[in-house]
């Protein structure tokens, strides 16, 4: 049923992990996480709008839901994007560490898909451009999603999308701009036709303006899904109090500074 679960309790068994796989403690290691680095994966802030998940300052949609509504029906994140729970996502996108990663966020958007009770049919994943896959060799968001597809029990279809080129980024650009900027992000994949007819359960590791997953709701709608929610590891909450000083998100940064 769960395969992943017994395979990680084999591995610890005979290869303990001694050290924290984010800070590298080795004070109070368990499941390759030390007390203090676990107690820095926080929930996202309260209330947050009922769509997209954005925080708001009082409870009810979001401005920009309010102005139009998403192609998906509702996107929740795990936990706030910042200090253990950055590393370990940061571990995973730039150094192809996967195993205590999707291990600890699988289980934590598990949770979060038992909460919300979405009855969902099968999970996708947010694609990575061809020249990223060829450089890092994997799609973080891809692994995460099939972690998280095997331990729901849910199926995991690949190659439903694609990635055209990096997005240019929004700002600056007018509505009609906008709109011809985010439809040709994503693009259907060679396997699109899987989602016809089924509510489809997205996901992605790390959530900044979600102009990411709108794309991808949008090419999977089109397709002809039924209705598309949205998972992601992280969010950065611009408005929530920072827990430590902010950093710049690695996507802003040009390679070398990564
Ligand atoms: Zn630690
Ligand atoms: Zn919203």
């Amino acid at each position: 049923m769960r395969p992943f679960f017994l395979h990680d309790a084999l591995l610890d068994l005979f290869f303990p992990r001694r050290r924290c796989i984010a800070c590298g403690g080795a004070k109070d290691v368990r499941d390759g996480l030390c007390a203090a680095c676990e107690s820095q994966f926080l929930p996202p802030p309260e209330p947050f709008c009922p769509i997209c998940g954005e925080m708001v300052f009082e409870p009810g949609l979001c401005k920009r839901c309010k102005l139009a509504q998403p192609s998906y029906a509702a996107a929740r994140v795990a936990v706030r994007y910042q200090g253990a729970a950055r590393s370990l996502l940061l571990a995973m996108k730039f150094h192809g560490e996967f195993d205590l990663p999707t291990r600890h966020f699988a289980r934590r958007l598990l949770a979060v898909l038992q909460r919300e009770g979405w009855a969902v049919d099968a999970v996708v994943s947010v694609p990575a451009a061809r020249h990223t896959l060829r450089r890092r060799g994997y799609n973080q968001a891809e692994r995460l999603a099939r972690r998280l597809a095997g331990e729901a029990g849910l199926p995991f279809l690949p190659s439903v999308l694609s990635k055209r080129r990096g997005m240019r980024s929004q700002v600056g650009l007018g509505a009609a701009q906008r709109s011809a900027n985010l439809k040709n992000a994503v693009s259907p994949g060679p396997r699109i036709r899987q989602v016809v007819g089924k509510t489809v359960l997205l996901v992605d590791d790390i959530m900044t303006t979600g102009s990411t997953v709108e794309s991808c709701a949008h090419a999977l709608r089109a397709a002809g899904a039924r209705a598309v929610y949205v998972l992601c590891a992280a969010r950065r909450f611009r408005h929530a109090r920072p827990q430590k000083a902010e950093t710049p998100d690695p996507d802003d940064l040009p390679e070398a500074q990564k």
